[in-house]
C-alpha cells in the first residue's frame, strides 16, 4: 500500500470525511483491520482563508508548496489536496513535492464520464466557478460543457460554504437555497451536478436533487485509495 500525502484542514469538516472515507474503502477492500495509510498536514483555515480573501495567492501557494515538502520528507508517495480551490496552485505543489499529484478535477471529470454526461453545472467557492484553473481544466482538458450559476447565485453558494459549512454549520435555509441555484443549473442544461467544494456534500446529498450529483470529496478520496492500493 502506498501512502497519501494529505494537505487538509481546509476545512477540516471535509478533511474528515476524506479520513473516514479513504479508511472504510481500505477496509472493504482488504478487510480485517486493514486502514488507510496516510500522512495529514493540517491548516489552520483562518490563515488560508485571510490569504484567498485578500488575493495573496503567492503566500498561499508558498505555504501549500511548504505543506507538500514536509509530506514527502515524512513519507508521502503521492500528494492529496483535499480541497477543490486549492488547486488552484495544483501545479506549483506538484512541482515543489516532486511527487505525483492525484487532481480533484480529473478524478471527478472521470466519474461523469463513466455516467456518459457531458453537461455539468458546478457548484464551488467563486475562485473555482469563476476562474480557469477547474472549470477550464473540465473544459479544455476532458472535453466537458460546464454551467455555473448567474453571479447572486454564486455569491450564495460561495458566502454558505465560507460562513456555514466550513464552520460545522448546517441548515435548512441553505439547503433550500442551494436547491433553487441546483435548479437554475439544470434548467440551463445541466445533465449532472459538481459538487466542487468538498464541504457541499455535508449540505446536499443525491436525494435532494434531480440529476446525477457529484461528491468531489468522495470521488478524489476514493481514487486516491484506488492509487494507494495500485
Ligand atoms: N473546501 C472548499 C473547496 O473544496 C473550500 C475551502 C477552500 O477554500 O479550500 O473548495
Amino acid at each position: 500500500m502506498k501512502t497519501l500525502g494529505l494537505i487538509g484542514g481546509m476545512s477540516w469538516e471535509s478533511t474528515v470525511i476524506y479520513y473516514q472515507h479513504m479508511n472504510r474503502m481500505v477496509r472493504s477492500q482488504l478487510g480485517g483491520l486493514h486502514s488507510a495509510r496516510l500522512l495529514l498536514w493540517s491548516f489552520d483555515f483562518q490563515e488560508i482563508e485571510k490569504d484567498q480573501a485578500s488575493g495573496d495567492w503567492e503566500a498561499a501557494s508558498g505555504k501549500m508548496c511548504d505543506a507538500a515538502k514536509r509530506l514527502k520528507a515524512a513519507g508521502a508517495d503521492a500528494i492529496v489536496i483535499c480541497t477543490n480551490t486549492m488547486h488552484k496552485m495544483a501545479d506549483q505543489v506538484e512541482a515543489a513535492s516532486g511527487l505525483p499529484l492525484i487532481h480533484i478535477a480529473d478524478t471527478t471529470a472521470k466519474a461523469i464520464k463513466r455516467k456518459g454526461l457531458s453537461k455539468v453545472g458546478l457548484l464551488a467557492t467563486r475562485y473555482t466557478m469563476e476562474e480557469d484553473f477547474y472549470k477550464g481544466r473540465l473544459i479544455e482538458k476532458h472535453g466537458l460543457e460546464v454551467v455555473i450559476p448567474n453571479e447572486e447565485n454564486r455569491a450564495i453558494v460561495h458566502d454558505i460554504i465560507y460562513n456555514e459549512l466550513c464552520q460545522g454549520i448546517i441548515k435548512n435555509s441553505s439547503k433550500e437555497n442551494y436547491k433553487i441555484v441546483i435548479q437554475s443549473l439544470i434548467n440551463q442544461g445541466a445533465e449532472g451536478i459538481v459538487l466542487g467544494c468538498t464541504e457541499i456534500g455535508l449540505l446536499i446529498k443525491q436525494q435532494d436533487v434531480a440529476a446525477p450529483v457529484f461528491d468531489t470529496t468522495l470521488i478524489h478520496a476514493q481514487e486516491a485509495i484506488a492509487f494507494s492500493l495500485g
